[in-house]
């Protein structure tokens, strides 16, 4: 099964999708995450991704969909599919990767969207925090750390992801509305798309996760 999530930032696609690579063993490929270990290792990549990145804009088309079409040769074949997240997000990236994979296995099947009213959106980054130790995620309004700035699991100090300020936030949002809501708009046309209400408890949106894949 090869599935796409997208959702805003904020939406808790990051939460669901380890979720889901884990149970029904796929590759999991974030886009997001790519670009961020490409941007603290400084490699050519990360250096012509990084200001559109800090400021909350999207990378080129033609840099991320090459990433993406590498990345495609070399996922291994041992697990069931892939569940690619952060990505197709523009009509254009969607186009390139349907000419790339149609026709073959790894042609998407089911795209997620989760979706969050916008208000709910705001609280949820800015209030994000990220172990730097083991990489569990805090939120100071919704999910404190016992002590403030250190991680409960292994005591290493939170960070903020430097794109979850309010002014690169807002950027993040226009490009979502912008670019990616007619992606979703453009496989609703082809009835793919499982609409999952995001504003809700995570067990909620996972057990209704689990019955859509497990109904495909
Ligand atoms: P978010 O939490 O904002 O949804 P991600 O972690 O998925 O963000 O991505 C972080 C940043 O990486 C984006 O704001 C953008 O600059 C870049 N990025 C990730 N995926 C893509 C993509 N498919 N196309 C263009 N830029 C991307």
């Amino acid at each position: 099964m090869n599935i796409f999530i997208m959702g805003a930032p904020g939406s808790g696609k990051g939460t669901v999708s380890s979720r889901i690579k884990d149970k029904y063993n796929l590759n999991h490929i974030s886009t997001g995450d790519i670009f961020r270990k490409n941007l603290s290792e400084n490699t050519p990549l990360g250096i012509q991704a990084k200001e559109y990145m800090e400021s909350g804009r999207l990378v080129p088309d033609e840099l991320t969909n090459a990433m993406v079409s590498d990345y495609l040769k070399s996922l291994p074949d041992a697990r069931n599919g892939y569940l690619l997240d952060g990505y197709p997000r523009t009509l254009a990236q969607a186009k390139a990767f349907e000419a790339l994979t149609d026709g073959s296995d790894q042609a998407v099947d089911l795209v997620l969207s989760m979706d969050v009213p916008k208000e709910v959106l705001t609280k949820r980054i800015t209030g994000r925090r990220i172990c730097k130790g083991c990489g569990e995620i805090y939120n100071v309004y919704y999910k404190a750390p016992a002590n403030e700035g250190v991680c409960d699991i292994c005591g290493q100090e939170l960070s903020q992801r430097k794109d979850d300020n309010e002014d690169s936030l807002k950027v993040r949002l226009d490009e979502y509305a912008a670019n990616t809501e007619p992606v979703i708009g453009y496989y609703d046309d082809k009835d793919m798309v499982a609409h999952i209400n995001a504003d809700q408890s995570m067990e909620d949106i996972w057990s209704f996760i689990q019955k859509t894949i497990d109904e495909k």
